[in-house]
């Protein structure tokens, strides 16, 4: 579903991708972590379009990113392609970006009306069946101000799936919650998971990683450091970057 090979990414003088190798398989859940500031997020957001690779190949479902292929030449996308691209694309950041004027539901409702034309009624039943299925079926009125932390993201979540995505990127979507509040938004994250939805997700839960993750990249610095199973890369790490960081947030 998605493949780098050797993807650099430089802000003018800052080279901050180094050349990135890894694959992910469709339904697969991957999990990515690796200290601030490592390059997570940048990724992440070359996959969804927001940044442009410098150098090397990034793919998702078979299709180059920012390029369209035709008759073996490569021609850049235009805007209009680029939006296409993305409607495939889900993406729950840190912060849960709720349109705070609208409702819960509407909130749900919104891309699917804009951006596929879809009928005010047909978004809506969606929305609805989306708000049971992240456990806030009695909140479809409340506005973003009268939801906690943890239901603002299980709302961005819904919002995200209102696409029907083929893959979602989650971008430390518990960092900002309450303890109390993470368990919430990780069981959405696992029911999805199960659900067989391919999945990236940026975390330092390594409880979430570990139980439902099925590839684990540890990054740093811009490279992939090590990558293995779940467990077996928290478990038995072999880098000592890896186990440098893992002994500051296990
Ligand atoms: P992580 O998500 O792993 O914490 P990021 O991908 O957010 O790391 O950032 C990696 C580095 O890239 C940081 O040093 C950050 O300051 C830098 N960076 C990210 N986005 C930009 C940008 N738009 N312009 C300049 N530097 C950036
Ligand atoms: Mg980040």
């Amino acid at each position: 579903m998605v493949k780098a090979e050797g993807v650099h990414k430089s802000f003018g003088a800052a080279h901050i991708l180094k050349g990135i190798d890894l694959e992910v398989a469709p339904r697969e859940v991957f999990c990515l972590i690796g200290p601030s500031g490592s390059g997570k997020s940048t990724f992440l957001r070359c996959i969804n379009h927001l940044e442009k690779v410098n150098a090397g190949r990034l793919s998702v479902d078979g299709e180059l990113v920012g390029y369209r292929e035709h008759n073996g030449k490569l021609y850049e996308l235009r805007d209009r392609e680029v939006a296409a691209r993305r409607r495939d694309i889900g993406m729950v950041f840190q912060r849960f970006n709720l349109f705070p004027h609208m409702t819960a539901v509407e909130n749900i409702m919104e891309a699917p009306i804009q951006v596929k034309g879809e009928s005010k009624s047909a978004a809506r039943e969606r929305a609805v069946k989306l708000l049971d299925r992240v456990g806030l079926s009695d909140k479809a009125g409340n506005y973003p101000s009268q939801l906690s932390g943890g239901q603002q993201q299980r709302v961005a979540i819904a919002r995200a799936l209102a696409m029907e995505p083929k893959l979602m990127l989650f971008d430390e979507p518990t960092s900002a919650l309450d303890p109390e509040l993470v368990g919430d938004v990780l069981d959405v994250m696992k029911d999805l998971a199960a659900d067989g939805m391919t999945m990236i997700v940026v975390t330092h839960e390594m409880g979430f990683a570990r139980e439902v993750g099925d590839s684990l990249v540890f990054m740093d610095d811009g490279v992939v450091v090590e990558s293995g199973h779940p467990r077996e890369v928290l478990g038995n790490p072999q880098h000592e970057r890896t186990k440098s960081f893992l002994s500051k947030v296990l």
